[in-house]
């Protein structure tokens, strides 16, 4: 069976971004324009606290997905501190029209330019203040998928958050393995070791990679905070619903660089085909992954390794010699049909 299947087109995405909506610094024609001249086929402009829809902006090679970011912090009116944890969600709109306020409050707008079509949106949920606790967190998740949400867990490095809290949290579909924005500040925000983890709890999040772009500086600028993370999504047709399906379905894989071609899998053997990487790495939830080095000054394209017959979890893994990963969703045995599944 294919885990990412060779025959399949593969669509580049930055699923985390910030316009002029809120604190970023480009028009969200600007975004769809820069992204699109890299080679980008989806885009989610995922502003703080404010839904908006782009699809004005789509074509036919080109997908906006709607969605924003929510965030909810310790203090009771939601302001920043440095110190202190907090946590980032990113809701991603099964219909591109949905623009529902996911338990408004004002306190929380304090990154949106606030206009009318704000103030016109339909709000549901609990508009009590917000409380920084599993409880509350867990009910604003579920608001969120009740009213037709993806909910996805942004930057968890950059949020600080105890990682027994982040294994409470209730129906989130991803985790964002690598932020960009964050990444380009302390080389920190590839969280590979949090996703094993997480996946050694049997939580079923999928990863992706996003530049959570901001544009304060260029993008030729070594501060720039685009074109540093993004995710490969892999849909059976090339439309929102697609789109939203593979993502849904954990059709997608994280990348700062590196590309999978073929990732397939027979008996306990995995084959994995990819662009040119020093290093590849099959993680399992053991002490001991199996792992191929290229020599020195040479480089990897494939691999074939002998799975072990207790795998908690299946992921593959690839760094190349600039230090970019790509990282695959974790697949547990009783979906690939591993015998470690049946017991
Ligand atoms: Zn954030
Ligand atoms: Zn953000």
């Amino acid at each position: 069976m294919y885990l990412i299947p060779p025959h399949k087109k593969q669509y580049r995405a930055n699923l985390h971004c910030h316009s002029v909506l809120s604190d970023g610094h480009k028009t969200p024609e600007e975004l769809k324009e820069m992204y699109k001249a890299e080679g980008y086929s989806i885009l989610a402009i995922t502003d703080h606290e404010r839904p908006a829809q782009h699809q004005d902006l789509a074509d036919e090679d080109f997908i906006m997905l709607t969605g924003y970011e929510c965030y909810i912090r310790p203090h009771p009116k939601g302001a920043y501190d440095i110190y202190a944890s907090d946590v980032h969600l990113n809701l991603f709109a099964r219909d591109p029209m949905n623009l529902k306020m996911i338990c408004f409050n004002d306190c929380y707008c304090r990154y949106v330019k606030r206009d009318n079509a704000l103030d016109g949106l339909i709000r549901v949920g609990s508009e009590r203040p917000r409380e920084y606790n599993t409880e509350y967190i867990n009910e604003y998740i579920r608001t969120a998928k009740e009213h037709g949400y993806l909910v996805a867990y942004n930057h968890p490095y950059g949020s600080m958050e105890d990682e027994k809290d982040i294994f409470s949290y209730e129906g989130l579909f991803s985790l964002e393995i690598c932020n960009y924005g964050s990444y380009r500040t302390n080389y920190l925000e590839h969280c590979g070791a949090l996703y094993d983890k997480i996946l050694g709890k049997k939580m079923h999040l999928f990863c992706h990679a996003a530049d959570d772009n901001h544009n304060s500086y260029p993008v030729d600028h070594p501060k720039s905070d685009s074109f540093g993370a993004f995710t490969m999504i892999i849909p059976d047709e090339f439309t929102y619903d697609g789109v939203i399906n593979a993502m849904e379905k954990g059709e997608m894989y994280a990348s700062m660089g590196p590309v999978f071609h073929e990732i397939s899998l027979e008996d306990n053997k995995i084959h994995i085909e990819c662009s040119d990487v020093a290093h590849i790495f099959v993680y399992m939830g053991s002490k001991k992954p199996k792992y191929l080095h290229a020599a020195e000054g040479e480089v990897l394209t494939s691999a074939d390794l002998e799975l072990d017959p207790n795998a908690r979890y299946v992921r593959v893994s690839i760094l190349d010699s600039k230090g970019r990963w790509a990282d695959t969703r974790g697949f547990f045995p009783e979906e690939i049909g591993l015998a470690s599944g049946a017991r």
